[in-house]
């Protein structure tokens, strides 16, 4: 979906374009679901002769638990800022590198493309059930947070189980 801000570009009256929606993003990661429609607040004011775009974002998703691979559904908000450029009027070296810069063509901005990408750059890479997950045992595969197992009992670690039975000949 294009927003098209071309009218608001040429409008020397108008100095801010506001608008909100919501868009379905496809899945992008295997382990990770969005629940629902991404819904943004985008806001694009005249500031110097720039265009400055200001967007917030707004969206739910699950994800298996790191430690326990439970699922785990959180909510996720996300602003960002970035300067509008319209692709024919770029010119690399006028552009300071620390900046971030969102391409337009013709003034109209593929909104659901960037909220795509603000999703993925956004998404948390630490995602717990709860901060406490006691994880699943590498040894049986149970789920700690459910109760503890025999192995967890005997702290040998796994390694070095097989010296556990061994005998030293105390003779020697
Ligand atoms: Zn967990
Ligand atoms: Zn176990």
């Amino acid at each position: 979906m294009y927003i098209d801000i071309l009218e608001f570009v040429q409008n020397e009256n108008e100095l801010i374009f506001q608008k909100s929606g919501s868009c379905n993003i496809d899945n992008f990661d295997s382990q990770i679901e969005l629940l629902d429609e991404v819904r943004y607040n985008l806001l694009i004011s005249k500031v110097d002769s720039e265009l400055i775009l200001n967007i917030d974002l707004d969206y739910s998703y699950a994800c298996p638990c790191d430690r326990c691979l439970t699922r785990v559904e959180n909510d996720q908000s996300f602003s960002y800022s970035a300067k509008v450029i319209n692709s024919s009027d770029f010119n690399e070296e006028e552009e300071s590198e620390d900046e971030d810069l969102v391409f337009v063509d013709s003034y109209k901005l593929d909104i659901c493309n960037l909220v795509r990408e603000l999703v993925i750059l956004s998404i948390p890479t630490k995602n717990l059930c709860e901060d406490s997950c006691q994880g699943i045992c590498p040894q049986c595969g149970k789920n700690l947070n459910e109760g503890t197992c025999n192995c967890n009992k005997d702290n040998t670690d796994i390694r070095f189980s097989v010296l556990k039975d061994f005998k030293f000949d105390e003779e020697v």
